[in-house]
């Protein structure tokens, strides 16, 4: 006997123009408060390259968490011997570490689009930003991509990273889909999130992403 399994997926999740449109008045908003964009995807979906063609074509300032995180470390603050051990076994650093990290970036900018890269994690992640910063992104964007591929493109990175090693990798995947997919299951609930195929060229992969901030833009 079988039974049919039904995916909710597609019915929670609204098209991409409805959720630009709602996201629209932000980005033109006179008042210039923060425009925020979260962008997640798992280890290798490419978020830290698209976000830099996002900074050089619409002006954004890009915001990576694990950067924060890393320049904690380098920079030998109180946390950092804890942020080492939590990245080295691919678990997730406490909330507030780092929410405040994102805080002071966000408060010393002149800037007022940001883009905060592999960040929130989880719903904890999340709720500390919504009530700590008092605000929800205006969107989401979702680099969608097969574990095989991000595997294959952390492996052959080599920027000397201590978590880019196949023991860690895996903890990361798991660490992704138990606790960042319901994030994204979250907004899509919100209809904030607009998901991109993550499998292509960098250009490819940007054609999708410049017109959806194209659309924000106008
Ligand atoms: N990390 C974290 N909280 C965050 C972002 C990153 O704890 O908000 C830690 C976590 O251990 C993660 C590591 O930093 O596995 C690397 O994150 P990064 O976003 O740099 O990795 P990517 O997903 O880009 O490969
Ligand atoms: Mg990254």
């Amino acid at each position: 006997m079988w039974r049919r399994v039904v995916s909710l997926y597609p019915l929670l999740s609204p098209s991409k123009s409805s959720v630009l449109h709602r996201a629209k008045g932000g980005i033109a908003s006179k008042e210039k408060t923060p425009f925020i964009t979260f962008v997640l995807g798992g280890p290798g979906s490419g978020k830290g390259t698209q976000c830099a063609k996002i900074v050089e074509t619409f002006g954004f300032t890009h915001l990576s968490a694990g950067d924060l995180l890393r320049k904690e470390i380098s920079s030998n603050s109180e946390n950092g011997a804890m942020i080492l051990d939590t990245i080295k076994e691919g678990k997730i650093v406490p909330s507030e570490v780092t929410v405040k990290l994102i805080q002071k970036e966000i408060e010393s900018s002149d800037n007022y689009k940001f883009l905060i890269d592999g960040f929130p994690r989880c719903e904890k992640n999340r709720i500390a930003f919504e009530q700590i910063i008092g605000k929800e992104p205006n969107i989401v964007l979702f680099f969608d991509c097969p574990e095989y591929e991000m595997v294959k493109r952390v492996l052959s990175r080599n920027e000397g990273r201590v978590d880019d090693n196949v023991d860690t990798i895996k903890k990361r995947l798991k660490v992704f889909s138990a606790l960042n997919l319901p994030v994204i299951k979250h907004y899509t609930e919100k209809g904030k999130v607009c998901k991109i195929n993550a499998v292509g060229t960098v250009d490819e992969v940007f054609e999708q992403v410049r017109q959806i901030f194209t659309e924000l833009m106008v």
